[in-house]
């Protein structure tokens, strides 16, 4: 898949995912961008970076933008989708902690693995996700949980900046989330879908 001009993730959208790190449920979505920079294909390595002691997987459905959308209702939002994919939203958690701003716990090299593009718009509230380490499931969810539907995301977001085509939405992660080691292989997928499996090393 070629390269997102922008990738506009949300924070907190499942219920048990915010309690599970002590936040509430926002009362709107909670955005931040990731930079394109940081995607990686599957089988390449996630990098864990020296700066940081604790590397977390989100596993996440990534939507992919068709059609340009700019303050766009809901349902003129699933028009505009091209298709959904695997999303991995890994995160330095101590460093999102200490910094305030989460640019650089979110931003590192490799720290976006994105799985083969699904084209097409299959039924958004019945979509399963599940994550696995080595193997093992770590999260599974449907987005009939989310807090925020992917419509009302998308035309949220696009009221706030135009979502163009090839542009990504990360919709959030459920609860489950837990640190990586070198050495691990993590793998997020959506199931019938899209799949994308990482090995995850230290930083030379
Ligand atoms: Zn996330």
């Amino acid at each position: 898949m070629s390269r997102p001009g922008k990738i506009v993730c949300v924070g907190r959208n499942y219920r048990e995912h915010a309690k599970e790190l002590g936040n509430d449920v926002p009362t709107a979505p909670l955005l931040f961008l990731k930079p394109p920079s940081a995607v990686t294909a599957t089988g390449d390595a996630i990098v864990m970076p020296t700066a940081s002691q604790r590397v977390d997987f989100e596993g996440e459905i990534g939507v992919v933008i068709g059609t340009a959308l700019r303050k766009a209702a809901p349902a003129r939002c699933v028009a505009g989708i091209r298709g959904v994919a695997a999303l991995n939203d890994v995160t330095a958690r101590d460093l999102q902690k200490s910094d305030g701003q989460w640019t650089r716990g979110k931003g590192f090299d490799t720290f976006c693995p994105i799985g083969p593009l699904h084209e097409g718009v299959p039924p958004l509230d019945a979509i399963t996700l599940v994550t696995r380490v080595n193997g093992v499931e770590k999260q599974r969810a449907t987005s009939a949980e989310m807090v925020f539907s992917i419509p009302e995301l998308l035309s949220y977001i696009s009221h706030i900046m135009t979502l163009e085509p090839g542009d990504i939405v990360a919709t959030g992660t459920p609860a489950g989330i837990a640190p990586l080691k070198a050495g691990d292989v993590v793998e997020v997928e959506l199931v019938g879908l899209s799949r994308v499996s990482n090995p995850v090393e230290a930083e030379a």
